[in-house]
């Protein structure tokens, strides 16, 4: 896989309220062509209506990802013929995008420019069904140089542009499911080009299935090829044409679109602070490892849930549950962290008392399992449910006994010098106890007692 060089022209929807070019709502009706009107759907004499909230999310994501931001810009018509695309052209930008050569993390961006999705084709047995109320809604597209060097990096690289798109509050739960990438891919042949792959994991196999097709078998000639989800597959769908194939025209019925300095700061003071600078803070505020502010960073809901834990509890100690134990729970569980009501005051209460030696380890991951379904106090569910910790060694030296008794050859295993022994034996004490005792004691007092 060394020779794998592969670029991504990312397609997203933005999270407007109404559509690119007529005031149509963007969502809110499952029932196909509902949300339609002449211009939407190109009937004669329809004429488009710039929507600017759509510019400004275009020009905060060009910014977000370092792009130099063009002072002027204009749309042209894309030909092509097709069912999904009612008026034969696509509007999009094509000679002036609305940002240039930027940055993510190292993979270079050569172009953002802002465009319409057309309409979704649904095949059903042997007809096809067009719904076009997606036709109209803006889609960025974000086109890198061919930086990634391998499936997996392109992956990474999507995920982080999906994070910063959180961070400006344009994701929306669309976002990921209907994310489009086309990737360029060369191994040591030709330049091929795979169309149209929806979803991120969907990418990722699709590239991987390519640059393992192209390392047995160098492609001979530029192509484009298509995906096959179901198949696992992609499969020749023409020869490559160029860009100029589509012959472009400069779209007239929407005016050139000046960006001013003036217009640029207004956007600019609209970014909150993302991940990347977050992540950095992190490790210089809080201390904490690269891995741990980075992976905490990487999700705002999580950064934020962090950030209120860590002004009353050790961040380290936040952090560490916060990203591996919760997030295991989640993973574990399916969820999502922006799915569910987790409060963090409950997640302070739930640390004080492991901090306090109140409860162990064992009880607060049972307390975060429940958590993550409802909210609750752990404070009061732990005095309530009587889940403290077994702290009196009176009490805690009546179950070691126990645990010595019931277990003679293991006593004498430890005696001979087995170390394991004694965690088998502080094992019996803490089932002994309902899984209370408090480790750190029961050590002492069975070492004490052997
Ligand atoms: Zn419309």
């Amino acid at each position: 896989m060394s020779k794998f060089r592969c670029g991504i022209e990312a397609h997203i929807q933005l999270s407007t309220r109404s559509k690119t070019f007529c005031s149509c709502p963007t969502s809110g009706s499952e029932n196909p062509n509902t949300l339609v009107c002449p211009t939407c759907i190109g009937l004669p004499g329809s004429k488009p209506v710039l929507n600017k909230e759509a510019i400004t999310q275009a020009i905060k994501v060009a910014l977000a990802l370092d792009c130099t931001i063009s002072k002027e810009t204009f749309f042209s018509r894309k030909n092509y013929f097709y069912p999904d695309l009612a008026k034969d052209y696509q509007i999009s930008q094509y000679e002036i995008p609305i940002g240039t050569n930027g940055n993510l993390d190292g993979i270079r961006i050569r172009r953002v420019h802002l465009e319409e999705d057309p309409g979704a084709l649904i095949h059903k047995e042997n007809t096809c069904l067009i719904d076009y109320n997606r036709s109209g809604i803006p889609l960025i597209e974000i086109v890198t140089e061919p930086d990634f060097k391998s499936p997996n990096e392109a992956r990474l690289f999507l995920r982080k542009l999906i994070t910063i798109l959180e961070y400006l509050g344009i994701y929306t739960r669309r976002s990921e499911a209907t994310m489009k990438a086309d990737a360029n891919i060369s191994t040591v042949g030709e330049r091929i080009e795979i169309k149209n792959i929806t979803g991120l994991k969907e990418i990722e196999r699709a590239l991987d299935y390519e640059a393992a097709r192209q390392e047995k078998e160098p492609a001979r000639q530029q192509e484009t090829r298509g995906w096959d989800s179901e198949k696992g597959i992609t499969f020749l769908q023409r020869i490559k044409e160029g860009e100029s194939d589509y012959g472009y025209i400069f779209e007239s019925d929407l005016p050139k679109i000046e960006i001013t300095k003036q217009m640029l700061d207004e956007i600019k003071k609209q970014i909150p602070e993302l991940s990347l600078e977050k992540a950095s803070r992190f490790k210089k505020q809080y201390k904490l490892q690269p891995e741990d502010a980075e992976t905490l960073a990487a999700e705002k809901e999580l950064a934020e849930l962090f950030e209120q834990v860590a002004e009353e509890i050790d961040p380290i100690l936040a952090a560490k549950w916060l990203r591996r134990d919760l997030m295991k729970v989640l993973h574990y569980n399916k969820k999502e962290l922006k799915e569910i009501k987790i409060e963090a005051e409950h997640i302070i209460e739930l640390l004080t008392l492991l901090k306090e030696n109140k409860i162990n380890d064992a009880t607060a991951k049972d307390l975060l399992i429940k958590l993550i379904e409802k909210p609750f106090s752990p404070k009061g569910h732990v005095e309530r449910q009587k889940l403290g910790m077994i702290a009196s060694e009176g009490e805690l030296e009546r179950l070691c006994k126990e645990a010595i008794k019931n277990n003679k050859a293991v006593v004498e295993d430890y005696k001979s010098g087995k170390q394991e022994a004694l965690h088998y034996l502080m094992g019996q004490v803490m089932r002994l106890s309902g899984g209370k005792a408090n480790p750190k004691i029961t050590e002492k007092l069975l070492k004490k007692l052997l």
